[in-house]
């Protein structure tokens, strides 16, 4: 699919349950509903308000698949890739290494690449440690953000923010 140039295309990525689809709705539409359709992925594509302006954004949220969401024509469709993994499940967090391997691969570092620790809110149950997350990041060069999509507005249209912000200013270093 082609859009203007000036418009900004994100994917998102991650196993089933992390909370893709939860995050893509409440930062859209600042709800948060619950029951998401996990079988098919989808392309929401809204116009946001940032800085005072407006910008047509495109968000894949993906099924995952078994992995089959990570198709190379995904890949460079996207200006920038949200990893999510849900912090209460850390099998969700070591396949994000197997992801962003791929994006390297691929040469997909020249894109913005963001990693979001979601379920924020059931830390009691916590499995990945801040320390762990941080390096991670280091390594592959990724912005880092931690979000609730089911407690906070503010923390996911944050980290959404931000990210588009900095897909901004890739775009036009490229
Ligand atoms: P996806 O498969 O990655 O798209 O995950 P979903 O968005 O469908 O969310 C999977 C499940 O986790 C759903 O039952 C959501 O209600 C729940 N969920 C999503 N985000 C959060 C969160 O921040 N906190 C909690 N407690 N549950 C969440
Ligand atoms: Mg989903």
């Amino acid at each position: 699919q082609k859009h203007s140039h000036k418009d900004v295309n994100i994917l998102i990525l991650g196993i089933q349950g992390v909370g893709k689809s939860a995050l893509t709705v409440r930062f859209l539409t600042k709800r948060f509903i619950g029951d998401y359709e996990t079988e098919h992925e989808s392309l929401c594509s809204h116009v946001i308000m940032i800085d005072g302006k407006p910008l047509s954004i495109h968000i894949l949220d993906t099924a995952w698949k078994a992995g089959a969401c990570m198709k190379d024509e995904y890949l460079l469709w996207a200006d920038g890739v949200i990893l999510v993994y849900s912090m209460v499940d850390k099998s969700s967090f070591d396949k994000l290494r197997e992801i962003v391997e791929w994006i390297f691969a691929k040469k997909g570092e020249e894109k913005v690449i963001a990693v979001i620790g979601n379920k924020s809110d059931l830390i009691h149950r916590k499995q990945v440690s801040d320390t762990e997350a941080t390096q991670f990041c280091a390594e592959y060069n990724c912005l880092s953000f931690d979000t609730s999509a089911s407690d906070s507005y503010t923390d996911v249209s944050n980290a959404f923010n931000t990210i588009i912000r900095e897909i901004k200013l890739n775009n036009k270093k490229r």
